[in-house]
């Protein structure tokens, strides 16, 4: 796509600190890291994100992300794997990326806050996504 900065980065036109690359993939670091270290692997060919994607491609980019997710860990305390999907989840980017992120013992960053289920909710709207994915 002519406007999509991963699609130019895969192309070449726009620079890049790349980790990884195959026939499908390439994976760099982010512009704006999470932490210092935090990589971004990218399918080549555009699509728009996970519900766009292929399965195949999916299992290569998850194969990937598992490789650097290793490599991280062995000086990280742990890894963050995130992938976000449209805007209201925090996609700014609309090429499929997951974003590969090595975590520290005290390095600040805080998780999602917990909200709690009133009596009955979870109930509901476990049968509702049940429902939704067909399942009786
Ligand atoms: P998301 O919010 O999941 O769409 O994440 C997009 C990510 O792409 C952000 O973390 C940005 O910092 C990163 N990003 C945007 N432009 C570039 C770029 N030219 N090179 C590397 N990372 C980028
Ligand atoms: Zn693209």
């Amino acid at each position: 796509m002519a406007e999509c900065v991963f699609c130019k980065i895969v192309a070449g036109e726009v620079p890049c600190e790349k980790v990884y690359e195959d026939d499908a993939v390439v994976a760099f670091l982010d512009i704006h890291p999470v932490n210092k270290g935090h990589v971004l692997v990218v399918p080549k060919e555009h699509t728009q994100n996970l519900f766009t994607a292929s399965h195949p491609i999916l299992e290569h980019l998850i194969g990937v992300a598992q490789k650097i997710a290793s490599a991280l860990s062995t000086y990280a305390d742990g890894v963050n794997i995130g992938q976000n999907n449209n805007r209201a989840a925090g996609q700014v980017v609309e090429h499929l990326h997951f974003h590969v992120i090595p975590r520290f013992a005290n390095d600040g960053l805080r998780h999602w806050p917990g909200k709690t289920y009133r009596e009955g909710e979870a109930q509901n709207i476990a049968r509702q996504i049940k429902k939704l994915l067909g399942i009786p």
